[in-house]
Formats: C-alpha cells, structure tokens, sequence
C-alpha cells in the first residue's frame, strides 16, 4: 500500500483519476490531512463512505506508530519513539525554543558511519526511511503540537539516526515535500541536514536547487585521527570533502558549518585546536562546538569546560568564528548522538 504522506498532492490527484475518480477528491482528503490535522478515513466525512472504504485498501494515511514519548524534565525536549510498519524503530526529537520548535529527524534505521562517540551507528546500517517515514516524524509532531501546544514546528534537521547523504533521493524528496505549500510548508531555509562528508552527496546537494542548509560533522583536524574517530571517514579524504563543502557554499553562496564533537584526550587539545584553525583558515564558516553527549557503554568523556573554552579561544584567536552548542534533553538521552533503541518494543 502506498503511504499518502509521501505524496505531494498533484501525485495523489493523479493516482485519484487514475483510478476513475474526480480529481476534487484528492483536494478534500488534502484538507483533512492538513489543515484539520485528521489523518483517519472514517472520520473524513465529506468523501462517501464506499470511496473511503476503496482507498483505505488502497492507501495509507501514516505508516509510523508512536510507542513511546518522553518529556524532559525542564520540558524543552520530547523523544518520540517510533514503531515502522515493519516493526523497526527510529527515535526522533523536538527541542523547544522561545522563537522556534525544532525537530530532528532520523534518515536511516541504523547508521553506516558508525562514529565512536554516538548511539546510532552501534549495530551499522539497517535500511534507509522512505519519504513519508521522514515526513512522518514531523507531521505527527507537529499535529500534536498544534493542539496541544497552539505551535508549529518551524525548524528541522537530519541530525538524528542515519547519514542523510546515503540516503539521498528519499531525504531530498522529504525535504521537497516539507516545504510544500501544500503540505506542511516548512520553508527550506530552514531545512538542515548533516553528514558526515559523503563526497558525491553534497556534491550532488549542491546542484538540486533547494534552499537548505547543509552542515558537515568534522571532529577532527586530519584525516588520520578523524578515520579513528569515524570509520566512515576511510572512503573520502578530508580534502576532497572539505573541497566538496566550500564549493556548496559559493553554489550556495553562504557560509559553512562544521560541527566539531570534543572528545576529552582525543581531539580536543590545544593542539588540535591550532590544526583545525589552519586546516578551516580562510574558509567563511562557523565552528559549532558540540562537548561529548555521554553514550552508555561508551568509554569516553567530555571535556572540561575549561578545555572547551580554550579551544574556543584558539579557533577565534585565528578568526574562525565558533558556536558552543547547549545540550538539551540529557535527561531523557534524547541530546545529540543519544538516540539508541533502549527497548524491544516492537511487538
Ligand atoms: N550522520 C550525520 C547526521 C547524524 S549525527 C552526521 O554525521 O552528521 C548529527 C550530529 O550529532 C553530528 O554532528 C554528531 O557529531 C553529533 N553527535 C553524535 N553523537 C554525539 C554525542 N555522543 N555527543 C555529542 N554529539 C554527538
């Protein structure tokens, strides 16, 4: 069956009249879906009951069940955990701010780059998310924002489970439609996603002609240390990726984001901090600083706030200009690199 979430509304009319019916239809169950936030055939009560009876056969008006969600306890933060209509599990974030809601979506069941320091490539990759599984995770939060919370999700980056990159057409074909006027309408500028340097993805992410912002996660000055850190990092050297990341940016015309998880004793000295600013010198791009969020069964550390702050001062001392990201959601694992499946709760 076909999930109608990753269908943009012209596609679903053409099934529709495809299927020997009047293309209005297709425009009803759009208003359903997203403007009254009602995602259940029986409850569409202006189409016929013997149509609705068709196409709930036919189509599916959500895959993704929601089995678990935890609330941080300052409240900022929700982990929604998600059941797939196959039983896998992905894990997905909103973060409250006073100017925006942010959600942070999974890509992947699993991931292929299997950084050190994160939950979420622990077992490698299992299968990449399809479009609507991606949009799902945002439609459903954002339903329940709207009528719980009177707000809307503003915000969303690929930065939970999975590499974006490697699943390219199905993220790119999420981000079309999140930002569809007809859809969710989520403008692309404010579309994140981050990888972990997958040349011919952003390579590719470049010529698409979308607005969103692409970020590259770093961690490390060479390539040597940052195949430690990463395993992933053996099939692109840094210079191809770096390369691949300044020519987005003028494609583009902004700036670069590098996002650079310190690691106490492993890429967060002084030393590091002085390869990292003549590695990046001249590159009109922000360093955004993200301290180790610890992973369970994980033997690593974060830094001091003193080493962090000194590795600050080095990047900026060399005119990088630097981020220090806040962690939220700590409590409930939900911060970054912590989302792992804690729980077999797929039957
Ligand atoms: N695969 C993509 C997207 C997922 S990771 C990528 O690599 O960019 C998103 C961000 O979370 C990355 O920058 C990563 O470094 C960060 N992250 C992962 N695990 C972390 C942890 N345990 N502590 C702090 N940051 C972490």
């Amino acid at each position: 069956m076909e999930n109608i979430l990753s269908l943009s509304l012209d596609e679903f009319k053409e099934r529709v009249v495809s299927l020997g019916e009047k293309g209005f239809r297709a425009a009803q169950v759009w208003q359903w879906l997203y403007e009254r936030r009602v995602n259940r055939w029986p409850e569409m009560s202006n189409l016929p009951a013997s149509l609705r009876a068709v196409w709930a056969e036919r189509f599916l008006l959500g895959s993704l069940e929601c089995v678990r969600k935890q609330e941080s306890f300052d409240q900022e933060t929700t982990k929604y955990l998600w059941k797939l209509s196959d039983g896998k599990l992905v894990e997905s974030v909103l973060i409250r701010a006073p100017d925006r809601c942010t959600v942070c979506v999974s890509s992947q069941v699993g991931c292929p780059a299997r950084c050190a320091f994160c939950a979420s490539g622990k077992n490698g990759w299992i299968r990449n998310l399809d479009a609507g599984e991606i949009i799902e995770q945002v439609y459903h939060t954002d339903n329940w924002l709207k009528e719980h919370e009177n707000k809307r999700v503003s915000h969303v980056v690929f930065m939970g489970m999975g590499e974006p990159m490697e699943n390219y057409e199905n993220v790119v074909k999420a981000i079309r439609l999140l930002s569809d006027e007809q859809g969710l309408h989520i403008s692309q500028r404010r579309i994140t996603v981050s990888t972990v340097g997958v040349v011919p993805g952003i390579r590719r992410f470049s010529e698409e002609g979308l607005k969103a912002s692409l970020v590259l996660s770093l961690h490390a000055p060479n390539q040597r240390l940052r195949q430690k850190i990463i395993p992933y990092a053996r099939r692109y050297t840094l210079d191809e990726i770096l390369e691949s990341m300044r020519d987005f940016a003028a494609q583009t015309k902004r700036d670069i984001t590098y996002e650079y998880t310190l690691l106490q004793g492993i890429n967060d000295q002084p030393e590091h901090a002085d390869e990292l600013s003549r590695l990046l010198k001249g590159d009109p791009c922000t360093v955004n600083l993200i301290p180790y969020n610890p992973v369970d069964g994980l033997k690593l550390n974060r830094p001091s706030g003193e080493a962090i702050e000194k590795f600050r001062e080095i990047l900026e001392a060399a005119g990088l200009n630097t981020t220090w990201r806040y962690t939220k959601g700590k409590d409930i694992a939900a911060a970054c690199g912590q989302l792992a499946l804690q729980e077999a709760v797929a039957n």
